[in-house]
């Protein structure tokens, strides 16, 4: 028998589920996800569906919490709206960012995970149990592990839009290698876009660094380093009016407008980086739990929020590392310190 046949063999019949848990001795076989007797009740209600949530939902699920994942606005997060991961441990040959996503979501199916499609529109943290609203629906739920990501802030370009994924990326990190003696450009002037475009220069030709004003957000060093770096241009006082070419399926220029002249001007690239900021998902939390100056969730002792019992994960409290491997990790991180949790306060 092939490793992986003796591995589904023996998870079904229960044999592999290692860990015995205390919490999972408190449920009883065949329940669905709401707690018995009480139909609106759940253990963990896990907001967002990418990499943190899905792996708290496989941890959870695995801790026999039968968690509920509620899907959010973008399904599967920033990993469906990428093409190859090659930096995601265990794939030797990379792997599609959506395939990823989807094998994550089996998985956590597999241990018991229900998803529910939608996205939170208001959320009650003042008392246990917490009540969240996603449109029509209530839930109810002991414990609520947030995982409802960050978004990349684009320009708002349709073009932008539509090459996504094939040629135009938010992310550096992910992506660069792809590129390795093109042309490309990173468009933004915070530390992010000096960063981004210092990494770059690792791969490509060329590197433009485009910018709508002459003065930078980023700090002094970050443009200093970047400025020393022969390989990248400074091309300032412009905004992006296109990319092209949709048509061709791929990045062959920009069309860029100096702000000052009003002249616009092509820019051969095959790449474009947008790196203009990310916007944490938090807005149903605001003077709810305690966040930074950016909006993003704090969070202590691993993956506590100020509220006990509420826990965050993944690109919703981390605006520094920003991966997909240590989305995975935090949301773990959650998963076992809401079922800790559980254990310590198993009623409302
Ligand atoms: P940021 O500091 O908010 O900078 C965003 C940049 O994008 C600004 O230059 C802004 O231009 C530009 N921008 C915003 N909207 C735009 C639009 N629609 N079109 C074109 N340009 C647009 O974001 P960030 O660079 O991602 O940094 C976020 C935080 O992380 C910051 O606190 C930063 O210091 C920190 N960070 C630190 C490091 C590091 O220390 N190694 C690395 C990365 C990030 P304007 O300036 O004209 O508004």
């Amino acid at each position: 028998m092939e490793h992986r046949d003796f591995i589904e063999a023996h998870a079904s019949a229960g044999v592999l589920n290692f860990r015995p848990s205390r919490v999972a001795s408190r449920r009883g076989a065949g329940e669905s996800n709401n707690r018995q007797g009480d139909e609106h009740l759940n253990n963990v209600i896990i907001i967002g569906s990418g990499c943190a949530g899905l792996t708290a939902a496989i941890y959870a699920g695995r801790a026999n919490l039968k968690p509920v994942v509620i899907d959010g606005y973008e399904p599967g997060g920033q990993l469906s709206l990428t093409t190859m991961v090659e930096n995601f441990p265990g794939f030797p040959d990379g792997i599609l960012g959506p395939d990823l996503i989807e094998n994550m979501r089996k998985q956590a199916q597999r241990f018991g995970a229900e998803f529910k499609s939608g996205a939170i529109t208001d959320v009650d943290l003042s008392k246990r149990p917490f009540k969240i609203t996603a449109g029509n629906d209530t839930y109810e739920s002991l414990s609520l592990i947030i995982a409802a990501g960050a978004t990349a802030r684009l320009m708002g370009l349709e073009s932008e839009r539509k090459l996504i994924g094939y040629g135009v990326s938010t992310c550096a990190t992910c992506d660069g290698y792809f590129f390795r003696g093109k042309d490309i450009a990173v468009v933004g002037g915070g530390d992010s876009a000096m960063e981004e475009a210092n990494f770059l220069s690792r791969f490509a030709s060329k590197v433009y660094l485009v910018h709508r004003r002459k003065e930078f957000r980023a700090s002094k060093i970050m443009v200093d380093r970047a400025r020393a770096n022969e390989k990248i241009q400074f091309v300032t006082p412009v905004v992006v009016e296109d990319i092209s070419d949709v048509s061709k399926g791929g990045v062959e220029y920009m069309t860029l407008r100096n702000t000052e002249t009003n002249q616009t001007s092509k820019l051969d690239v095959q790449g474009v980086f947008v790196a203009i900021g990310h916007v944490p998902n938090t807005k149903a939390f605001h003077g709810k739990l305690d966040m930074d100056e950016n909006g993003y969730l704090i969070t202590h002792h691993g993956s506590q929020t100020k509220i006990p019992g509420v826990f965050a994960a993944g690109d919703v409290q981390d605006h520094h590392y920003k991966q997909a491997v240590t989305a995975a990790g935090s949301g773990c991180m959650a998963a076992m310190d809401a079922e800790k949790f559980l254990e310590a306060h198993p009623d409302r």
